[in-house]
């Protein structure tokens, strides 16, 4: 055989195998789920997966469930032919298949198993479309997330437990130091001024360790949402009218805007910790005017807290929520702060369906706005907010 032969074969068995592939992509990209799992070595791949993997039809019929899924589903036989319901029972993971019929882009979903283990999975699902975009079924891929919610149980336990456990010693130590302090009346003297310094501290821990405890209640959900409709104006004045006393020793005015007969579906406890928060951080980090408005669109009620001290720097107005996160650490210790405070708004606003953000720029104030959704309301608000 000549050169020419040799290469002229060559160049066919290229183009070849160049048609076969695509022809083979095509079929994936039009997402057609029979040919993707009859794709040869396609099933294999998945087969050795830990994570279950399920391919839906159209018709939200199973074409393909590796053997992880038949695991973690403890099912003895393969549901090929079933519906999601019918093989599994979860009406999330259907929910799933009947929100990508409409939605192309992956979806998130984490549930509980209904079994005695308390199995936790993610499911990770996404459409398959035609070019022209027609339904051809969805890949959902589980995740089973037992283990890592164990060890954040044990975490979150153990946290509670030790702050738990520093309480008692630190109330005692505080009981001490109050004795002491009584029984030295000169002021001036050196163990006064230990005393009161030991006092202080003793102070900032336990505002720490209430902080620490409270995070980890709304962490674990174990104290729930005691929701009703509450009305914010009251909520406000009340939270106002606790703070009044620390506002005028710094000569910051107080101003509730908000209209008389708004309501909001909530647990009053909560929120009201969530504004007191906020209130006294504009109260404490200066400016003249601390304000609480509220206002309504598109579905969302937001509340918002605004002063006009000294403002937070823009570029840090995304990580300001974050546990232990300080403008200025030394300003923040010396004001009695424990860098927990937003971090206790932003969840329990969060427990409420809400979002917390904040608008600040140096020098500018700020303006810390708490959106919930309206569905969250039972009748929602009465008055048009201002
Ligand atoms: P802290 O106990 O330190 O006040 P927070 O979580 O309540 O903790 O607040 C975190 C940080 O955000 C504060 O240390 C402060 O730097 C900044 N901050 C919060 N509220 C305001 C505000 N109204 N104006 C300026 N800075 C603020």
């Amino acid at each position: 055989m000549t050169g020419w032969s040799v290469a002229i074969l060559l160049l066919l068995g290229l183009i070849g195998l160049h048609l076969g592939w695509r022809r083979r992509y095509r079929s994936l990209a039009l997402g057609q789920a029979a040919s993707l799992t009859s794709a040869p070595g396609m099933t294999d791949l998945f087969a050795d997966m830990s994570e279950g993997v399920l391919i839906t039809n159209q018709k939200g019929i199973i074409e393909f469930a590796n053997p992880a899924f038949c695991r973690l589903f403890e099912l003895a036989d393969d549901p090929k032919g079933q519906t999601v319901m019918e093989a599994i029972r979860i009406h999330q993971a259907n929910e799933l298949v009947e929100q990508l019929k409409e939605e192309n882009s992956v979806v998130q979903g984490e549930f509980m198993l209904p079994d005695l283990h308390q199995r936790f999975l993610q499911v990770n699902g996404v459409a398959i479309r035609e070019k022209q975009g027609r339904h051809r079924g969805a890949i959902l891929v589980f995740h089973d997330l037992t283990r890592l919610k164990r060890l954040e149980n044990l975490r979150q336990e153990f946290v509670a437990n030790v702050s738990h456990e520093l309480r008692t010693p630190l109330s005692i130590i505080k009981g001490y130091v109050e004795t002491l302090l009584d029984a030295e009346p000169d002021v001036g003297s050196l163990s006064h001024r230990f005393l009161k310094k030991i006092e202080n501290h003793s102070d900032r821990l336990t505002y720490l360790i209430e902080d620490i405890l409270t995070l980890s209640h709304l962490e674990t959900g174990d104290t729930g949402l005691d929701q009703r409709e509450v009305n914010i104006h009251q909520l406000v004045e009340a939270v106002l009218d606790g703070l009044r006393e620390m506002a005028d020793k710094k000569k910051v005015q107080l101003k509730n805007s908000v209209p008389e007969n708004l309501t909001l579906f909530a647990d009053s406890q909560r929120l009201f910790q969530a504004l007191n928060n906020l209130v006294e951080n504009g109260i404490k980090y200066g400016g003249q005017r601390v304000c609480v408005s509220a206002s309504q669109a598109d579905g969302e009620l937001d509340l918002c807290v605004a002063d006009d001290g000294p403002g937070i720097p823009a570029e840090v107005c995304d990580r300001i929520f974050e546990r232990f996160f300080r403008v200025d650490k030394a300003r923040s210790r010396e004001l009695g702060g424990t860098g927990l405070g937003l971090s206790i708004v932003k969840h329990i606003t969060q427990l409420h369906s809400g979002t917390a953000r904040v608008e600040s720029e140096l020098g500018q104030g700020a303006r810390f706005h708490l959106t919930f959704p309206i569905r969250n309301m039972t009748t929602g608000i009465q008055a048009e907010a201002t």
